[in-house]
């Protein structure tokens, strides 16, 4: 690990004043960041820690949620408005890491997180995303975890928050602050997509700190969380998807669907949605909204199976959705 100095402002104002100094970056957790310090994927000078800044309330607000950035994982997936309002964000949330690290892991840094390619974390392995112009051995390589969806030929790698991917599906927006003011940044356009740039993986500015995610007044219907992974105890995602079904009767009235462990951002099948409204309630209503959803996909060898297996996971995650209705 290379050598950094470090301090932890107690306002607003600190923090942001301190974000300018050379080689600076936020602090949050560190569940992510210290681990990409150690094989110098990331290499700071200078660690500005965030964590006793007053952000760590959810309230009210115009009928949805504010969600400060240092709420924890924890607190967040607990919390009786988000468990009770925005199931399918607690069940994301909760399906993330493990219990430990939720409870250090913030809002803030877990949509900041960095992707999990093996290659990235390698030092001794060509990587865009790490050394850009390097080239990216994911192409050629083990490529099971990769993207389906959205991918360039400079890196194919995926983002690994499930909470990003309840966001989507909710429309959630993030808030963000800097010496300059404040903003909103929709989710969906918060995260970007590799193209020639797998380095640059936000749309945020030099110097903005994450201050809350804001959720719109919940949506009608009901919702689904479904993440598939190799390991049950704790994995990231090799297909999670995000869905809620409005029904009026049979017909549908409604329907959102995000995917994670598909693309590098959350992804959300806009196609496939509207392909839903208006359809009568049916297993190949639901089947044709998971071929929709991975309309255009393509597989790198070892993740081929992710093509089904998101159209199959697509499909499940609305069925159960409808199911909650009737139950
Ligand atoms: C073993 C393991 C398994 C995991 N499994 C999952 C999983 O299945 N699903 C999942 O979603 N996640 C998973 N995670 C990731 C974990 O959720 C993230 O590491 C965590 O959410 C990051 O939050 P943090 O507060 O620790 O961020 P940090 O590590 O402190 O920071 C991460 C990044 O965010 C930046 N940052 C942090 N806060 C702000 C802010 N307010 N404004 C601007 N920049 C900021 C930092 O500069 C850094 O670049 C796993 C992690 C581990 C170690
Ligand atoms: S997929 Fe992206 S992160 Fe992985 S090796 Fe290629 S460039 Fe690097």
């Amino acid at each position: 690990m290379r050598a950094f100095s470090y301090e932890r402002p107690m306002d607003m104002a600190a923090a942001l004043a301190a974000i300018g100094k050379p080689g600076a970056k936020f602090l949050a957790g560190g569940t992510n960041l210290l681990d990409l310090m150690k094989v110098e994927a990331e290499t700071p000078q200078h660690l500005v820690d965030v964590s006793r800044l007053p952000l760590t309330e959810i309230v009210e607000e115009n009928g949805g949620l504010r969600i400060s950035a240092m709420v924890s994982n924890t607190d967040l997936a607990a919390d009786a408005r988000v468990r009770e309002r925005y199931p399918m964000l607690s069940r994301a949330v909760l399906n993330g890491a493990s219990g430990q690290l939720r409870n250090q892991a913030t809002t803030g840094g877990n949509l900041l997180q960095r992707t999990r390619c093996y290659y990235f974390y390698d030092s001794s392995s060509p990587c865009n995303k790490r050394v850009p112009g390097s080239g990216c051995s994911a192409l050629q390589g083990f490529n099971r975890i990769h993207a389906i969806l959205g991918a360039s030929d400079a890196c194919i790698a995926v983002h690994p928050s499930d909470m990003a991917v309840a966001l989507a599906a909710l429309d959630a927006e993030v808030e963000v602050r800097s010496a300059k003011g404040k903003r909103r940044i929709k989710i969906t356009d918060f995260h970007r997509l590799p193209e020639a740039t797998p380095q640059k993986e936000t749309n945020l500015n030099n110097g903005e700190l994450i201050t809350a995610v804001i959720l719109p007044p919940p949506p009608a219907g009901r919702q689904v969380y479904r993440k598939v992974r190799d390991r049950a105890s704790y994995d990231f995602a090799l297909v999670s998807v995000a869905a809620l079904v409005d029904l009026e009767g049979e017909r549908i009235r409604s329907a959102r669907i995000a995917l994670g462990g598909v693309a590098h951002k959350p992804w959300r099948a806009l196609d496939a949605e509207r392909g839903l409204v208006g359809a009568t309630l049916s297993d190949d209503a639901f089947a044709a909204a998971g071929e929709a959803a991975v309309k255009g996909a393509q597989g790198r060898g070892h993740n081929d199976f992710k093509i089904m297996l998101a159209a199959r996971t697509v499909a499940r995650a609305l069925t159960e959705a409808a199911q909650q209705r009737k139950a």
